[in-house]
């Protein structure tokens, strides 16, 4: 490596950890203000796990920037309140006051000084050679143990134009000295190291990996899956195809922790109970108290599973669950009973009135956890077969049609900006007949790989037609779209797919408007369908922002 690439990497390295030192100081405020909250006794049950939760994220973060005492520190503080976070209804605040005293709040004021002091040892593993992270927060970082330099880099440069953080290491030792925490998935070449290596014994949650290699044998295969690989690709690799494997796995992960629950129970201190226990693994929760909020609960949360008592005062869960079949929307929303009825014919009547299952009370924290997880995840693939397009994942046409709507009505509402864009790939016949429909697939998928990376979560990406894309961005200006939806356009064109030992690349033409210019949203769409047209006739390969007004038309790109 160049000593002008060591000190671009040295600049990146600094960068990075200025990033974190403002994130550290943010979780140190919010870890000081619980504590004293708790200390002066004005405290809630989240601010212990909150204040728990903030200091697990420090000490598990600090030591990979040079921050080994704050790392020390905050782990000793959060060892002190890990009984108190984990959820127990017998912990008196007295208790919990005992061990947040006053050398508590000095010893995180301890934190602060760590910080600010800044004493960095040097990191082990070649750590200043690392092409780290300079790109957006929000792109997946992909860790590449590859023993050749030049190879770990192709790799790199290709994951890179599919919207992924590529960070190449020669070891998995050295991704494990890495961190492991923020990295979404690893890319192993050599399976050896995988099966006869213990690296990765020592890391409790690893990321996908995905193996890359040429032995393709059966056994080979066998082997890797044994180890818990989760995907393998023969050499020579398809980087699209790596990439898509990776979006995969990526998603599944991230889906497969996490879920939306209301829970419906009139006892405060069993729902906060419930509450923080699945709040404690990862899920979100709403806590309904009054049954008869429940209507107006559901359209604001829009969980994925409710959780109901069956006993809840003058209101039965049965009857409830009845009441939400009245709203076409609740049809399809599971319900589940938490119910110390075993008699079978309440079971049988309460799930005709429209519930899905029971859980048995007493339930165990862990039992309840996990039921709940796995349901979460059921239900949330369930709709999503029924809204998102089997190829991309993204929504289908008519959902993202009705999405577009209801951010049109936002705009109108709060007099906001919106854009809404149609997106379509140039010359696409001529991929599919020269390459197959499979290979044209691959590059539908690439680009819908690449919008859910580039755009923001809060954005609507829908898959409209065959090689067309409709996207809304909310809060955004069309000067900002334009900017956003042209380096999409960039991105696309960089990306080399292969096909039978040939490359190609494929280009994209869009068209975008301003959502709330337009009497309904439909006509935003095909507004934004003419500029597309007229991005076509001027070349492919661009952005044309249309306006309201025909004459504010122009061609960018
Ligand atoms: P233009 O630049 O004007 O958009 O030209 P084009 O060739 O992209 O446009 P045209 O609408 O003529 O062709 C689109 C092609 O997309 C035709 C169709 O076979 C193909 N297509 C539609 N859906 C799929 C799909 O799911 N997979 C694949 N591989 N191809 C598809
Ligand atoms: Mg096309
Ligand atoms: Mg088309």
């Amino acid at each position: 490596m160049s000593e002008e690439n060591i000190s671009e990497v040295a600049r990146k390295l600094e960068l990075l950890k200025s990033r974190f030192k403002e994130k550290a100081a943010t979780d140190i405020g919010l870890v000081r203000q619980r504590a004293d909250n708790i200390r002066l006794g004005r405290f809630g049950p989240n601010d212990v796990a909150a204040a728990y939760h903030s200091l697990h994220r420090l000490a598990g973060s600090a030591g990979t920037f040079g921050f080994t005492a704050l790392g020390e520190e905050a782990r000793a503080l959060e060892m002190l309140l890990k009984p108190l976070a984990e959820p127990s209804p017998e912990l008196a605040p007295e208790q919990i006051q005992e061990v947040v005293d006053l050398t508590f709040v000095s010893r995180v004021q301890n934190l602060v000084d760590f910080l600010s002091s800044d004493q960095v040892v040097s990191q082990s593993t070649g750590a200043a050679l690392l092409p780290v992270i300079t790109e957006a927060a929000t792109e997946p970082v992909i860790i590449i143990v590859h023993s050749d330099p030049d190879e770990a880099q192709g790799l790199a440069e290709g994951l890179k134009l599919h919207g992924f953080v590529p960070v190449a290491l020669p070891s998995l030792e050295g991704a494990v000295a890495h961190g492991l925490s923020g990295v979404s998935a690893l890319v192993v070449k050599d399976s050896k190291m995988l099966r006869e290596g213990e690296a990765l014994d020592s890391v409790c949650d690893t990321p996908p990996i995905v193996c890359v290699g040429a032995g393709d044998s059966f056994d080979e295969r066998y082997a890797l899956a044994k180890c818990g690989v989760d995907g393998f690709l023969c050499e020579p690799v398809d980087v699209p195809a790596l990439a898509d494997n990776m979006e995969r796995l990526i998603t599944e992960r991230d889906e497969s922790g996490s879920g939306r629950v209301m829970i419906v129970d009139d006892d405060p201190e069993l729902l906060e109970h419930y509450g923080l226990v699945l709040e404690e693994g990862g899920l979100e929760v709403w806590r309904v108290n009054n049954p008869a909020d429940i209507l107006s609960a559901l359209s604001e949360f829009r969980p994925d599973i409710v959780l109901m008592d069956v006993q809840m005062g003058d209101f039965r869960g049965p009857d409830l669950a009845r009441l939400l079949r009245f709203e076409p929307e609740w049809l399809g929303l599971p319900i589940i009973y938490l119910s110390s009825e075993n008699d079978r014919n309440f079971q049988v009547d309460a799930l005709a009135k429209g519930g899905d299952d029971f859980l048995a009370k007493p339930v165990s924290d862990a039992f309840l956890l996990r039921a709940v997880t796995v349901r979460c995840y059921r239900a949330r693939q369930l709709d999503k077969l029924a809204s998102r397009d089997s190829l991309t994942g993204l929504l289908k046409h008519s959902v993202a049609r009705s999405e577009i709507n209801k951010e049109y009505a936002r705009c109108q509402r709060q007099g906001e900006q919106s854009v809404v864009a149609m997106l379509d790939l140039d010359h696409f016949k001529q991929v599919n007949d020269r390459y197959g429909h499979r290979t044209g697939d691959l590059v539908i998928k690439g680009l819908a790989n690449l919008l859910r990376h580039q755009l923001r979560k809060s954005d609507v990406i829908g898959r409209y037609g065959g090689e067309e894309f409709v996207v809304a961005l909310p809060n955004c200006s069309l000067t900002d779209a334009s900017r956003v939806l042209q380096s999409v356009c960039e991105r696309m064109a960089g990306i080399v797919f292969h096909s039978d030992g040939q490359e190609f690349t494929v280009t994209l033409s869009v068209g975008i408007v301003p959502l709330q210019n337009y009497l309904t949203s439909d006509d935003a769409i095909d507004a934004a369908d003419q500029a597309l047209y007229r991005q076509k006739q001027a070349g492919r390969n661009g952005v044309t922002v249309g306006g309201d007004m025909r004459t504010t038309e122009r061609t960018l790109g």
